[in-house]
């Protein structure tokens, strides 16, 4: 591609109304146009990037023995009333009516419409079991949609259905689901992390949530270091089916600003009292309270304020709260458990609150508790469990609090859906089963955005290969005015090309500053210059673009940089 002939429209202003970097930086390297709320046009240049995210996922997809279909975005009432959702879903729900007045909804998932197509595509057990997946655009009117891509209405997502004649099979094809995403994100470079997840409106038994791991995510994941346990924090409250039966809504019942003691605490959670910590809540000198306390579904928000005024709690700043504490970086980040209670045991403090730590057999509580003060959230902090034996201390430093975006997610959806819509196979015996289902989504779109909160500098986006507009961009110095310079880089460019370097070529004539302004900003991994001075000394000048120096490499030294 030559720049010259494509369209790029990056700008220098962070627009006013994104929040997060990846959304600000998606609109100024003019990858995305909002239309209106929560939708947006993907530009030549962004587009670029979904395909490539799009195409592995793809790639992942078949190699794991998916197969790809290509359902309707609009559904009908119907099928949706079979199962019980077209009430139950909610608000998220886009209901729609045609001329007729007959009513559809626009895609918000295909679990309905993929188990009517298996109810008149598959009869035997022999045709079991099979993986139907699609990439195709859903719509959910999220309540706040925000984030650019991040939460937007419509967005593009890779959803596949499996069909089983057993549990046992179910299980089989969710672990090479779960394998297939790991290596989804492996080869898409990121950094993530797999949890266990509640399985939420879409329903069912197992489930698994894939999330890139970055500092803005919406969600909170809790890990042991002790063990393979990681959950996201709705899971790591509710109870384990069996395992702690009254534990979640014990945890509600805790959530309540009124006194109660260690020993009540422990009695809700029915956990032996291993021990309790003293003042959680935080006074410095000047008069500024630093609590422990739980927010809306995130448990590590440090909330600061002035004594006296405990209800004027705002949220607190990483810098703010290191210099009233004068404590040492890395104290918030992330701030677990086991460092909020040293932090404390280490200051002089107002007993505000009191933190119950305790442990049953099915794993670890600690819940701060409010002496009777306004602080309303003060309540829950986490609940683990650990496999680990032996040590089994909340302060031994086996928990972990990170956030996370979620990219991904799996589901045992077992035979809800099937059961609902009559999808049934002949057995072996010749006997009609209704068919066990598994359901496996991913965020093609959201991954975009999430790969930028985890790769960018103050000068733009730092792509991971596997999603860069381009892997290479030649960067031509003066084209216009010098033929020479411009035939150099034009033969570059094709031999790139020509050797699997997919290669942009800068041809716009802009001044150098602009040009590697723009380049840097759309996060092209390595930029090659070509220039009259290196074309005299036979050198081009490289610059991956995470780094800060440049090298001036002949042909030869180039290529083999690049491969
Ligand atoms: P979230 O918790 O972020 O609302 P979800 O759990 O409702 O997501 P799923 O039903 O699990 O989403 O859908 C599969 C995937 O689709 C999610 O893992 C996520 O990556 C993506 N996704 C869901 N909602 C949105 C949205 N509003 N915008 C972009 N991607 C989304
Ligand atoms: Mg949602
Ligand atoms: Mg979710
Ligand atoms: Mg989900």
């Amino acid at each position: 591609m030559r720049l010259s002939r494509f369209h790029l429209h990056t700008t220098k202003e962070t627009p006013a109304d994104a929040e997060i970097v990846s959304h600000q930086l998606m609109l100024r390297a003019g990858m995305l146009r909002k239309l209106a709320a929560g939708l947006y046009t993907w530009s030549p240049l962004g587009l670029r990037v979904l395909r490539k995210v799009e195409r592995i996922v793809r790639e992942e997809m078949d190699r794991a023995g998916a197969i790809e279909v290509l359902m309707p975005t609009v559904q009908p009432r119907e099928l949706w009333e079979e199962t019980g959702r077209w009430e139950k879903f909610g608000g998220q729900l886009l209901k729609i009516k045609d001329r007729k007045e007959a009513e559809y909804c626009y895609a918000p998932t295909a679990e309905e419409v993929i188990t009517d197509f298996a109810r008149d595509e598959l009869s035997s057990y022999k045709q079991l079991p099979v993986n139907f997946y699609q990439i195709q655009t859903k719509f959910r009117d999220e309540i706040r949609p925000r984030f650019g891509v991040m939460r937007a209405r419509e967005f593009l997502m890779k959803d596949a259905y499996s069909f089983h004649l057993t549990e046992a099979d179910l299980e089989r094809e969710y672990r090479n689901m779960h394998a297939a995403y790991s290596r989804i994100f492996e080869r898409l470079g990121l950094r993530f992390r797999a949890v266990q997840a509640d399985s939420g409106a879409i329903g069912g038994d197992a489930s698994q949530e894939f999330h890139v791991l970055a500092d803005s995510g919406e969600d909170s994941i809790v890990f042991s270091t002790g063990s393979d346990y990681a959950a996201n924090v709705e899971a790591a409250q509710a109870a384990a089916p069996g395992a702690r039966p009254a534990a979640s809504e014990a945890m509600r019942k805790v959530d309540t600003p009124t006194q109660k003691t260690c020993e009540d605490v422990a009695a809700l959670l029915g956990i032996p009292l291993a021990r309790t910590v003293k003042s959680v809540a935080v006074t410095t000198d000047d008069g500024f309270v630093l609590a422990l306390v739980r927010g809306d579904h995130a448990v590590n928000e440090i909330k600061l304020g002035k004594v006296p005024g405990l209800g004027d709690y705002r949220l607190a700043t990483e810098a703010e709260i290191l210099e009233h504490l004068g404590s040492e970086p890395g104290f918030l980040g992330p701030i677990g458990a086991k460092k909020a209670i040293r932090v404390v045991a280490d200051r002089d403090v107002a007993a505000m609150a009191d933190f119950v730590v305790g442990a049953n057999e099915a794993g670890f509580h600690l819940a701060g508790v409010n002496w009777g003060r306004d602080l309303p959230e003060a309540a829950l902090v986490a609940d683990i469990r650990n496999v680990v034996e032996g040590d089994r201390a909340i302060d031994g430093g086996e928990l972990r609090l990170a956030r996370g975006i979620e990219v991904g997610h799996v589901f045992q959806l077992g035979r809800k859906y099937a059961e609902a819509m009559d999808a049934t196979v002949l057995d072996e015996n010749g006997k009609a089963a209704v068919m066990s289902m598994g359901c496996y989504g991913i965020g093609v779109s959201r991954i975009v955005a999430a790969a930028i909160e985890q790769n960018h500098d103050a000068a733009g986006i730092l792509w991971p290969e596997a999603m860069a507009p381009w892997k290479v961009a030649v960067c031509v110095i003066n084209p216009k005015n010098d033929a020479d310079v411009a035939a150099a880089a034009e033969s570059l460019y094709a031999d790139l090309n020509a050797t699997g370097h997919e290669a942009v070529l800068d041809d716009r004539g802009l001044r150098p500053g602009a040009m590697f302004a723009d380049i840097e900003l759309i996060g092209i991994p390595h930029r090659v210059v070509v220039s009259e001075r290196g074309l005299a000394a036979g050198t081009f000048e490289y610059r991956a673009r995470n780094a800060s120096e440049s090298d001036n490499l002949d042909r030869e030294t180039l290529f083999a940089k690049l491969s």
